[in-house]
């Protein structure tokens, strides 16, 4: 076990007595950095940005912060937090649930279009907490069922995500509504594994004064991780490098220790394709994509977190947020349009370093373009490397 932060516990951050329980039932002891920088200045009410690669905890920063100020006696929503991702709000939940699972009578709910309207007006009966997708929000809060007179918190997950600007989601529109809708006595927090300067332009617009509370500023996202590129011979024909990558995809499964994978594909009409052939050379594989139906796409995340797979393919509509902590393998089948994809893929593996020192990540590119941060081809054997915890605040 390797001693973190000095071996300071939750305990002593002032927590309130459930929320300790919570989080030590969840199996957290130690607050990882940015939970001890984060934590304490959220609780003095100040709105935050908090930027730190994937896996650093950024979840736990914003439930036990929402957690600790909630008055339970009052059924009304008093904290919203938007998540781009369907996923990533189904995962929110589940952290919540796990925190605040000593605190009697929590009511938190998931609100996500493709599921029925009907049901979101039983739960925001009761909804202590509610988590949602901007559409749906914005469209719960119009028709009334959503009353955003006692929220206190609202808390931008991703806010990278929510805010870009060529989003073609129109998501900053809808936050835009929803935050007009909101008290003006509220506290703020976004979270974020990359920043970018047009993120801390848009989110003037919602926060005066934001304290910056950011893990290793100079590179948020990929320390603790190796990466590797293989170079994969070009053909005139668009299958046949598909098929050239995986050939090289197996041979990467036969020669690289991991305990699951994920795959990166562009083109989500390949995915099923490569999860079958996968499948079939004894490699349980399932894909996810934008094309399955959600109750398709929550069954193949389960059977990611259940250990049911070993292989998931996807699209980047994983790239974010998702958190199956045993994956400690990626591969960009395909490499992404832009740099900050390609950091929130391979941010899918390596969750949680600095917990455990013996953890070895990989991700690699099956073909090579000029990643500027890709440059090494895939070595005999795999390093790990010491990550360093410097947190920054502003
Ligand atoms: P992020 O949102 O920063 O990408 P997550 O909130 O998804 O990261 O957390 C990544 C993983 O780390 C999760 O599996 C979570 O359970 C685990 N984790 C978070 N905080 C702690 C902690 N204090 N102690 C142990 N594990 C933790
Ligand atoms: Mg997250």
């Amino acid at each position: 076990d390797v001693l973190i932060n000095g071996g300071v516990e939750f305990s002593s951050l002032l927590l309130s007595k459930p929320v300790l329980e919570g989080l030590s039932a969840s199996g957290f002891h130690r607050p990882s950095p940015i939970q001890l920088k984060a934590i304490p200045l959220g609780r003095c009410g100040l709105d935050l940005i908090v930027q730190a690669k994937s896996g650093t905890g950024k979840t736990c920063v914003f439930t036990t912060i929402a957690l600790d100020s909630l008055i339970l006696e009052n059924t009304t929503t008093q904290v919203l937090v938007l998540a781009p991702t369907r996923e990533i709000a189904v995962q929110i939940h589940a952290v919540v649930m796990a925190i605040g699972s000593a605190m009697e009578g929590l009511e938190c709910h998931v609100f996500i279009g493709g599921r029925p309207i009907s049901q979101d007006k039983l739960h925001l009966k009761k909804c202590h907490i509610a988590i949602g997708s901007p559409g749906r929000i914005k469209q719960l809060i119009e028709m009334g069922v959503l009353t955003t007179s006692s929220i206190r918190l609202f808390v931008l997950d991703e806010a990278d995500k929510l805010l870009e600007d060529d989003s073609s989601s129109s998501f900053q529109e809808q936050i835009n509504w929803i935050f007009s809708s909101l008290p003006a006595n509220k506290q703020m927090l976004a979270l974020s594994a990359t920043y970018p300067e047009s993120l801390a332009h848009n989110l003037s617009r919602y926060m005066r004064e934001p304290t910056f509370v950011r893990l290793n500023p100079t590179d948020p996202g990929l320390l603790g991780l190796k990466q590797y590129y293989k170079i994969v011979p070009s053909h005139s024909l668009p299958h046949k490098v598909f098929e050239e990558k995986v050939q090289s995809l197996l041979e990467l499964f036969s020669k690289i220790p991991f305990n699951q994978a994920l795959v990166f594909s562009n083109l989500h009409t390949r995915a099923q394709h490569l999860a079958d052939i996968l499948s079939s050379k004894g490699l349980p594989a399932v894909c996810i994509s934008g094309g399955l139906s959600q109750d398709q796409r929550l069954e193949a995340m389960w059977k990611l977190k259940q250990y049911q797979c070993r292989v998931l393919i996807s699209t980047d509509l994983t790239s974010r947020g998702i958190d199956a902590e045993k994956v400690n393998l990626v591969i960009n089948l395909d490499v992404p349009q832009d740099w900050e994809t390609y950091m929130h893929r391979i941010g899918r593996a390596g969750r949680f370093v600095g917990f455990s020192s013996d953890v070895n990540f990989v991700a690699m590119d099956v073909k090579h373009v000029s990643l500027p941060c890709v440059t090494d081809p895939i070595p005999p054997g795999i390093m790990d490397e010491a990550c360093d915890w410097d947190v920054i605040i502003e």
